[in-house]
């Protein structure tokens, strides 16, 4: 595997960071996962877009353009054969020469970071086919910035284990009575045929399949709304979906270890499902 790593390409086991390394000691950085289909960055605009947006909010400079950016992963996947790829980029406020809460000054250099691991790839003759999967509610514990792709990800890492532990693959988050959004994914349900989702806010982040799945309903008819859901609304939806890039959207057909509708993947979810996967071999030849 070839990595990236400020400003060079290397194997993956010659990289190496410092210990004094902020994304080290604090989690003081931010991410990017990119899925890659036959050697083509999916929605790259789009998550090169949010990489500055989170980038700003936390108070980085920006090390490159996006034509930069752009540059960097197309390299990165042909240097790796290119296929598909889950592309990942961390970028940290850099080696600091002291542990001090506050930004170094004067600024240091960040650490860039990026490497590439498989990506499975449903079959691409097969329509949208799972038998769904199990999840679990629970209290929504991490921070009033979740709109942040950061790596200071250990409550969610946390939620995710718990849920794990319980048998599941997700864990939902309630934040208030509201529900948010997954340990590591965006949340969709139906009800009455209407597909809603909890509207952009400093409790969720803004996924770039949560918009595309927006776009499909939209372009195809779909009734789709984004409005606060409940956690009684949640439990009684006759469909939920997961949406994220290296999970597409995946039905849960368990909630909190009782059936979601009649406990298999939902009529709606199979309509959108074929839609997107119509989507993705259209653009990237899949
Ligand atoms: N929400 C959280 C907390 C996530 O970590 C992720 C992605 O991993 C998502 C939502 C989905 O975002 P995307 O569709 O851009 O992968």
């Amino acid at each position: 595997d070839t990595v990236y790593l400020n400003g060079e390409f290397m194997d993956a086991d010659q990289a190496r960071i410092s210990p004094m390394d902020r994304g080290f000691l604090f989690a003081d950085g931010i991410y990017e996962v990119i899925p890659v289909y036959n050697g083509v960055p999916f929605r790259l605009e789009e998550h090169l877009r949010r990489l500055a947006r989170s980038l700003r909010e936390v108070r980085l400079d920006d090390p490159l353009d996006g034509a930069g950016w752009r540059r960097l992963c197309e390299e990165l996947v042909a240097r790796n054969g290119g296929g598909h790829l889950s592309l990942y980029l961390q970028i940290t406020r850099g080696v600091a020469t002291r542990r001090d809460h506050a930004f170094p000054d004067p600024p240091v250099p960040p650490t860039v970071f990026m490497n590439t691991s498989p990506l499975p790839v449903p079959a691409a003759d097969q329509p949208a086919r799972t038998a769904g999967v199990a999840a679990v509610t629970l209290d929504d514990i991490r921070w009033d910035r979740c709109d942040i792709k950061s790596v200071s990800l250990l409550a969610n890492l946390l939620l995710r284990q718990r849920a794990v532990d319980a048998g599941a693959a997700e864990a939902i988050l309630i934040r208030d009575g509201q529900v948010t959004e997954g340990a590591a994914s965006n949340l969709f349900l139906v009800r009455d045929g209407e597909i809603r989702t909890p509207p952009l806010s400093h409790h969720l982040l803004g996924g770039i399949t949560r918009d595309l799945v927006i776009e499909l309903c939209r372009e195809h008819g779909l009734p789709v709304v984004e409005c606060p859901l409940t956690a009684a609304e949640l439990a009684d939806a006759d469909e939920i979906w997961l949406s994220s890039s290296t999970k597409d959207v995946l039905p849960v057909t368990t909630l909190d270890g009782r059936p979601v509708g009649d406990g298999r993947p939902g009529a709606t979810w199979k309509i959108l499902a074929n839609h997107y996967i119509r989507f993705k071999r259209h653009l990237c030849g899949l």
